[in-house]
């Protein structure tokens, strides 16, 4: 946060350094652009493989196969959901919030993809419909499927509300859920767990402070956001304890709804799609160039 007052006076050519157009600092052009209408093509006739239902304020984990999609769909209720995804087969590939941010901007829509983490920097997964993709960005800044916040957790619960111990954060929901999954201990499933795309949640930053906002979802039943895995997918989804979070979370007080999961496969793959390979980049790191 800016100081109200700074404590260093302006230079003389501040004005002219302020006024100095921003340039986008991924170019867009050269950003890999998948064939969303080949995806597509492939849905009619689909299997609905698996459903999973996340109750409120718990996670679930799930698994979806490279090559299929899944579609995280509202019920009963406005219900924001935080994902985390990994490689099926290595939980050290996991989904790289930030760098999906730098490439594709604060928040998600069809079309974007979820990148992993380094050095695998490859697409894990492709969004190939958003029924609320109509909200766009609101006269606050604000939009829905935000790359920009982290997850509600415990430790900053405890350090923000003077040491009070809250226990179905979204961190705990992932980590319990990924422990029992896996048949890892909390310690070790804690580690996987990572930033989220936080799925129907709709946040901003505040205009004049860059402060990080929530606002209420416009996420309602029967809205969903739909995926095609690139890759083989471990998922895991909790539904968190802010609800739709138009106030507080890391407590009970909202009104929280479950989040269905759909795994559905396609009868083909789609025409000219292959599970993408990690980074070419050969990680030698410039340590070879004396
Ligand atoms: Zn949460």
């Amino acid at each position: 946060m800016k100081l109200t007052r700074p404590e260093h006076a302006a230079p003389a050519d501040a004005a002219a350094r302020r006024e100095i157009p921003p340039v986008i600092c991924y170019p867009v052009e050269t950003l890999p652009h998948p064939d969303v209408a080949g995806y597509r093509a492939v849905r009619p006739g689909w299997d609905l493989l698996d459903e999973v239902i996340v109750p409120p304020r718990e996670a679930r984990v799930f698994e979806v196969p490279a090559g299929h999609f899944f579609r995280i769909t509202s019920i009963e209720g406005p219900q924001v959901g935080d994902l985390n995804l990994w490689h099926a087969a290595d939980l050290s590939e996991r989904f790289y919030s930030g760098k999906t941010r730098a490439l594709h901007g604060t928040h998600l829509s069809t079309g974007d993809q979820l990148w992993s983490s380094l050095p695998y920097l490859r697409p894990m997964a492709t969004i190939t419909e958003d029924t609320l993709d109509w909200y766009g960005f609101d006269a606050y800044g604000g939009s829905v499927h935000d790359v920009i916040g982290t997850r509600c957790d415990p430790y900053t619960h405890h350090l923000l509300s003077g040491g009070e111990t809250y226990h179905h954060c979204c961190h705990s929901n992932l980590t319990r859920a990924l422990a029992a999954a896996r048949g890892l201990s909390l310690a070790e499933a804690e580690r996987h767990v990572h930033d989220v795309l936080n799925v129907f949640m709709c946040t901003g930053f505040t205009r004049d402070t860059g402060h990080y906002f929530m606002k209420a979802s416009p996420v309602r039943p029967g809205d969903f956001l739909e995926f095609f895995a690139e890759i083989d997918l471990t998922g895991a989804l909790s539904a968190c304890p802010g609800g739709d979070c138009s106030s507080e979370h890391s407590s009970d007080a909202a009104a929280c709804h479950p989040l269905k999961i759909e795994i559905y496969r396609p009868q083909q793959a789609p025409a000219g799609w292959a599970p993408p390979a990690p980074s070419g980049y050969d990680r030698s790191q410039g340590a070879d160039l004396g």
